[in-house]
């Protein structure tokens, strides 16, 4: 046909420390994605490689990149660092990034904009809940602390990664049981979470299982439910007063049963949800809490892709 590509915009893990924005590709940018291998070293090599064979292929073409960071970057060193010594942040960039940005920049603002609170004054907790999982404390509209870490393993119990844990499990487990690095990679991020705990990754499965008497399905979603309890707790905190707790991605969206089993727990901060608004199935940004709540709660349907597409066409045109 003769339809011609306007732009191409990119998803990219790690912005590290550089990227604070989504930019305009150049050589210098592409160059900047791979000295942050080391930090992503599975993804930035890949992601420069896509980059620099449609520059060849297409050089007149802008392309873009989105950074799964960037919109961490704005989290205060205090909630960014981890206390060792302050050399293993200066010498190898160990520090808190986060991730799943682009769908907490795109939830909050649709989330502000639907209770009518300027963005710019918004406090809020959004959880995005898919098979990766991730909480974030927004102040002011923007970022200030989030769950996952110096990679997505930290934090929340998701599909198949554990989530929060002792790092001396790391270590013991080593030195007594023969694990080496490789295997303990995959056993906490692959074979952990809900996969660990319930022999299911997927959540539908899980909770199929829980309502038919499984003991370990019901353990696992009590494992998962009240360490997501706990953070959004600790990010009310942070953020001076929650003005919302907004739910979004595959769980978050379309679970009313785990939404529920996390809400129940949140009756000390006065949250109150109502069962039948909490069960509809409705498109777009909508809420599920009581009239009474002391803080509203928000299903809030994320969509990466077409917030990649905007800022392309923000940036391409
Ligand atoms: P995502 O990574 O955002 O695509 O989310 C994937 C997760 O969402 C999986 O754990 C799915 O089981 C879960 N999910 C999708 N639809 C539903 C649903 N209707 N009920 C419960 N979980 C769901």
């Amino acid at each position: 046909g003769d339809r011609t590509i306007d732009a191409a915009g990119h998803r990219v893990v790690h912005g590290g420390e550089r990227f604070t924005a989504p930019a305009r590709v150049t050589n210098e940018v592409i160059r900047a994605i791979e000295r942050l291998a080391p930090l992503a070293p599975l993804h930035n090599p890949a992601a420069a490689q896509g980059l620099r064979a449609m520059a060849e292929r297409w050089p007149d073409m802008p392309q873009v990149v989105v950074f799964d960071t960037s919109f961490h970057q704005t989290m205060p060193r205090e909630a960014w660092q981890y206390a060792l010594p302050d050399e293993v942040y200066t010498e190898h960039g160990i520090r808190r990034y986060g991730f799943h940005g682009t769908s907490h920049d795109l939830v909050t603002g649709l989330a502000a904009e639907h209770l009518g609170i300027p963005r710019g004054e918004f406090r809020a907790v959004v959880l995005h809940l898919g098979n990766g999982a991730s909480a974030t404390a927004i102040r002011d509209g923007v970022s200030v602390d989030t769950s996952m870490g110096y990679t997505p393993l930290a934090g929340l119990v998701m599909g198949t990664r554990s989530g929060d844990l002792d790092p001396s499990v790391v270590t013991h487990l080593m030195r007594n049981h023969g694990y080496d690095a490789e295997e303990l990679d995959t056993l906490m991020n692959r074979r952990s979470g809900l996969l660990g705990l319930a022999g299911e990754a997927d959540m539908r499965q899980v909770l199929e299982n829980a309502a038919s008497g499984d003991g370990r399905a019901r353990n696992a979603l009590d494992v998962a439910s009240y360490r997501l309890a706990k953070y959004v707790g600790g990010y009310h905190v942070a953020v001076g007063g929650a003005q919302a707790i907004v739910f979004t991605a595959g769980i978050g969206e379309n679970s009313a049963p785990f939404r529920a089993r996390v809400l129940d727990r949140l009756e000390a901060l006065g949250v109150a949800y109502e069962a039948e608004a909490n069960r509809a199935r409705v498109a777009g940004p909508h809420t599920i809490s009581a009239p009474e709540s002391a803080i509203p709660v928000l299903v809030v349907p994320t969509d990466e892709e077409q917030a990649i597409a905007r800022l392309t066409w923000e940036l391409a045109r």
